[in-house]
């Protein structure tokens, strides 16, 4: 294991800094924590998440150190990580988030078309290359060299700094969960809170050729639904005029023939006003305006693509199927899996009569097997936090432009948004479509340069004016 500390080169020229993450990140990247499935955690994975844990105390002291000599390093939830770096003040507390875990990658992980083997941790072509280097060990990485550095520097941070390592992210995050229930029975309530989302992402506009931090203000809710048809079942020779699949093909024929409700959320009219006046070409016009053409764009941006269909809606996802065990026996029971996405301003219970009202069968019986809530909307315009994440990417990337966007995707932080007011997405890193593409997909990697701007991002935060010692009046 090469391990190269975070402080032994803090004021070295960034290519160092950059380099330095990378081999970290490789590292950690060898050591293959895949999500562990529900239950007690089996004895491999507890080795797994063990030689993790102890690669990252070998190669941030600083950081461990400041929590456990505080006697504030938690293990949460299986095997999560909860550190408070002590600040000068308790008041106005951060909280930082990021999770170990990784989503797997097919035993035949070749025929996806893995340029590196994905647990190699391989450093090629100025990336590193593996499942984890972007969801979510790259940011992990950046944030503790952030912290590594200045730590080693002497720099304290003025308030106390809680950090969260989850260990489930990819399975509804438990650990995410354990640590908001003991942060609350301490009472912290986390003034500021960033944890993984949005990116600096290139290529996310046509005509738009700086890149854009996406920056997540709020995310989707999200619903799984599972139909259920009972059926008389019996012998295929004899089948009846409608089959527990055949109702319940209609059923998911009309879930997709009638999507939800199209509508523009303010913080996406905020994103899109963002980026317009740095658009070329004639979305430019249409964006810019985008406050008072809101309806029009719902009704157009659904058009354009799935991922602008689900910016403007909640969506339903047709998942899994099943029917007859053997193709001479006729069903008596046929499911179906739908996995919803609710839009920020819907609701659970919302998705759920929009879809009993298009089925229109009371055959198909609707059983909710998961149920989150949209979170609530983070502040942006004036407000000194997501000032602080605008000026940190300033500093960091600074041709982009920040916007704020609703999360597609569901993260830990919707666990925290309980306790916290104020929850942002974002991960520090570069990254263009075939990138954004390779999350969960095969040749998942992340620039050494973008590691040395994603370091940079959370040293400006740290180090900035929001994070200073909270005055009576802010
Ligand atoms: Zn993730």
């Amino acid at each position: 294991m090469r391990l190269r500390r975070g402080g032994a080169a803090a004021e070295a020229e960034p290519g160092a800094v950059a380099t330095r993450a990378a081999e970290n990140l490789a590292a950690a990247v060898r050591i293959a924590t895949v999500t562990p499935p529900d239950g007690p955690l089996s004895e491999s994975d507890a080795a797994t998440f063990a030689e993790l844990r102890a690669l990252l105390e070998a190669a941030y002291p600083h950081v461990f150190a400041a929590a456990s000599d505080a006697g504030s390093l938690d293990v949460v939830g299986r095997a999560g990580l909860l550190l408070r770096l002590p600040g000068a003040s308790t008041e106005r507390p951060v909280l930082l988030m990021a999770h170990q875990d990784v989503v797997p990658v097919p035993q035949d992980w070749q025929a996806e078309g893995w340029e590196h083997p994905p647990f190699d941790g391989v450093i090629a072509d100025g990336r590193v290359h593996g499942r984890g280097t972007l969801d979510d060990k790259g940011a992990l990485i950046v944030l503790l060299e952030a912290l590594e550095g200045l730590l080693a520097e002497g720099w304290t941070p003025a308030r106390d700094l809680h950090l969260l390592f989850g260990t489930d992210e990819e399975q509804h995050g438990p650990s995410a969960v354990a640590a908001v229930e003991l942060l609350q029975e301490r009472g912290v309530e986390p003034w500021l809170v960033v944890d993984e989302g949005g990116a600096v992402a290139t290529g996310a506009f046509p005509g738009l050729s700086t890149p854009m931090a996406a920056i997540g203000a709020s995310e989707k809710g999200i619903t799984t639904v599972r139909l259920v048809v009972e059926g008389l079942g019996g012998h295929a020779s004899t089948p009846p005029r409608e089959s527990a699949p055949g109702i319940l093909a209609k059923a998911l024929v009309a879930i997709e023939a009638h999507p939800f409700p199209a509508a523009l959320h303010p913080i996406s009219v905020e994103m899109f006003e963002g980026v317009a006046p740095r658009l070329r070409g004639p979305l430019r016009a249409v964006l810019r305006r985008a406050g008072s053409l809101s309806g029009l764009l719902a009704r157009v941006l659904p058009r354009v693509g799935p991922e602008l269909a689900a910016m403007v809606r909640t969506t339903a996802a047709i998942t899994m199927l099943e029917g007859s065990p053997a193709q001479n026996v006729l069903a008596t029971r046929a499911a179906a899996t739908v996995n919803c996405r609710i839009a920020v301003g819907s609701s659970v219970a919302e998705t759920i009569a929009h879809l009993e009202r298009v089925i229109g069968d009371d055959r198909v019986r609707l059983e909710v097997q998961e149920a989150s809530e949209p979170s609530p909307v983070s502040p942006t315009g004036d407000d000194p936090r997501w000032q602080a994440l605008v000026a940190a990417v300033a500093d960091s990337y600074p041709d982009a432009v920040a916007v704020p966007y609703v999360m597609m995707a569901a993260s830990d932080a919707r666990h925290v948004a309980r306790i916290a007011p104020a929850v942002y997405r974002f991960s520090p890193l570069l990254m263009d479509k075939a990138q954004r593409e390779a999350i969960h997909g095969p040749n998942e990697n992340v620039s050494i340069e973008s590691l040395g701007r994603g370091v940079a991002f959370y040293r400006a935060l740290l180090t900035g004016d929001a994070l200073g010692p909270p005055a009576p009046n802010r």
